[in-house]
Parts: structure tokens; sequence; C-alpha cells
């Protein structure tokens, strides 16, 4: 059954804790409009906690490790007031002035503005065997599992920079990583790709789809498909790591908001508003290009900045409203 939270409508309401989510409440709180930040319960801190060295986040010369980032984003915006939930978002209803926001637990909560930076989800290759053996052999998260496969021989499936970063990643752990790529040139940046076409325990399957996954209780083998010349390879590897890219997180949203062909939230030009006023988008979930942590962070400063104005608009037509008009 619901429960009402028993505060007053707050101002905003951010759903999402990666970059975008946790600069956003940086900016708002800092404007001192105590925003509540839902954070998810599983997914807190956003991709970024599934990765290692971050070195292109700007000021830090020696790189970060990703959660480390997060943490640090986390406790910026509680030194300003942001008040954070570590639930899942159920439902939202974002159609009237006032929007609610229910949480797993039941919780309602309201605010006269959101910001949704959900971010993305890690794409699957879409194999029954795939959802069956995960967790036993397959992984989307080489940090959390990479650890259990020492001296084993595994693959890592997709060519772009996380599929690198996974890849150089194993090979603390692994004997061998194939990559196993779709076409044959590399989606991933210079300097990654580079990384990984050079470590001597890496290996490359090129033009190639992973068309089954062997293995009752855990992997043994996959089966790929070469796509130029339709042969077909049985290769013994004993953890699949699927790297192909994300979708964009709108599971809550995607029947109410106005979405791009790509898939994301669509908002107005270079800002975060959505289709529906006092709703407002930021990070990965409106961006089918760059999808950086920086850019995301840099969203999410935009979407708190587009929340004061609306917030001010709000209040100033109240004001207006109250005032009786003299003659
Ligand atoms: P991505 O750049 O979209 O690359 C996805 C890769 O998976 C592509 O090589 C793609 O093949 C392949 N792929 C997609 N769907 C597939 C399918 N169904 N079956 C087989 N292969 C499939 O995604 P990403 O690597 O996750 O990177 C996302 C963004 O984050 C990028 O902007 C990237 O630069 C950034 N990132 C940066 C770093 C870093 O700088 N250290 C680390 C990780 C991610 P095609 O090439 O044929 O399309």
């Amino acid at each position: 059954m619901a429960t009402e939270a028993p505060d007053a409508i707050r101002n905003v309401i951010i759903i999402g804790s990666g970059p975008a989510g946790y600069t956003a409440a940086v900016y708002t709180a800092r404007a001192n409009l105590q925003p509540l930040v839902i954070a998810g319960s599983v997914t807190a801190g956003g991709e970024l906690m599934n990765t290692t060295d971050v070195e292109n986040f700007p000021g830090f010369p020696e790189g970060i490790m990703g959660p480390d980032l997060m943490d640090n984003m986390q406790k910026q915006a509680e030194r300003f007031g942001a008040e954070i939930l570590f639930d899942d978002v159920t439902a939202v209803e974002l159609g009237g002035d006032v929007k609610v926001v229910t949480l797993g637990d039941g919780t309602v909560y309201r605010a006269h503005a959101v910001i949704l930076s959900t971010g993305s989800a890690y794409r699957e290759i879409g194999l029954p065997d795939e959802k069956r053996l995960a967790g036993h052999g397959v992984s989307w998260c080489a940090t959390c599992d990479g650890f259990f496969f020492r001296e084993q021989e595994i693959a890592v499936i997709g060519g772009g920079d996380s599929a690198m970063e996974e890849a150089l990643f194993l090979t603390k752990f692994a004997s061998k990583v194939t990559v196993v790529h779709r076409r044959d040139t590399l989606r991933a940046s210079k300097i990654m790709a580079d990384r990984a076409l050079a470590h001597p325990k890496i290996e490359f399957i090129w033009d190639s789809e992973v068309v089954g996954i062997t293995g009752e209780q855990k992997v043994t083998g996959m089966t790929l498909r070469n796509l130029k010349t339709d042969a077909r390879q049985d290769v013994p590897v004993t953890g699949m790591f699927v790297a192909i890219g994300n979708d964009p997180r709108t599971d809550l949203i995607k029947d109410v908001l106005d979405l791009t062909a790509e898939g994301t939230i669509a908002v107005e030009g270079r800002t975060s508003k959505t289709s529906l006023p006092g709703v407002f988008a930021a990070g990965d979930v409106i961006d089918a290009s760059y999808r950086q942590a920086i850019t995301a962070a840099g969203s999410g400063c935009a979407a708190a900045l587009d929340v004061e104005h609306y917030l001010a608009d709000v209040q100033a037509n109240a004001a207006a409203q109250a005032v009786p008009v003299s003659h």
C-alpha cells in the first residue's frame, strides 16, 4: 500500500545517481532547493561503479577509480544539503503541476520539478542461453566478476571502448582474452584500441557474432558465425563478458514523455526540458552520441539550472495570482 511521505511538496526530485544525477544534486543543493535524490538500490552511483581507472575526468591528473569518483560526488551533494535515498522508483506521475514519485517501499514523494537521470542499461546479445548462464560465466561487469576467472580462457564481446576496457582489465586474471567483434575495425578510441591490440594476452576474432553459448551449469564455450563467410566455429571459453553498449533507461517514462528515434528522452534543443513542463532529463538517458562521465555531469548541471529557472517562474506565477489586481 502506498505511504505518503510526511514532507510537504519538494522543490525537485532527482531520479538516478550517476554523474548527471549527482551533479544536478550539487547544483540544486547549492541553489538552496534541498533536492531529494532517489539513487537506486543496486544501481546507485551508476555505471562508473563498475569501472576501474577513470583517466579522462578532468581534475584527476593521475586518474581516479570510478567508485571513488562517485563517492566523492555523493559526498559533495550531501555537503550542500541534498537528501539521498537508496531505493528504486517504481512509478511516476508527471502530468500535473505537482509530480508524484513512488518508491519501491511504497512511499510517495511529491515535487514541483523532476530531473530524470536514469542513465542506460547494459545491452544483451539476445540469446536464450545468455540469460540462463548469466552469473554462471556470462557477465556484463569485468570489475565485478573478473576475479573468478583466474588463469582461464575467456571472451569479451564488442568493439567499443567498454569492450577494450573490459578486455584489458581481464588480462589481470585470465590466461587469454578473446575479443569477438562483428566488424574488422574497432569502434573504440585509438588509445584504448592500440593498448588492446598490442596486449600479448588479447586475441581478436573479427567479423563474427556469437550465435550460441554452451554449458549446463556454467559456460564451457561459444559458437561464432563469421558474418562474411557464414562459417561457424566453436571456441572453448569459461567466461563471456558482454560489452556491446547500452540502451537508455526509459522504462519509467516511455509512455509519457516523447522519445527520440534512438530511444533517448527527447529534450528541447540544448536544454534539459522534456515534453512535459517541470520534467527535465540529463545524462546518458538523453545522449545517444557522447555518453562520457564528463558530458553527463555537464548535462546534470544544465538540468539543475533549468530547474532553478522553472521554479522561479512557478513561484512568480503563484505570487502574481495571489496578489489582488487593483483597478
Ligand atoms: P559503443 O561505443 O556503442 O560500442 C558498442 C560496441 O558493441 C560496438 O563495437 C558495436 O559494434 C558492438 N555491438 C553493438 N550491438 C551489438 C550486438 N548486438 N552484437 C554484437 N556487437 C554489438 O558502446 P561502449 O563501448 O559501451 O561505449 C559507450 C560510450 O562510453 C562511448 O562513447 C565510449 O567512448 C564511452 N566509454 C569510454 C571509455 C573510456 O574512455 N575509457 C570507457 C568505456 C566507455 P559496431 O562497432 O559494429 O557498431
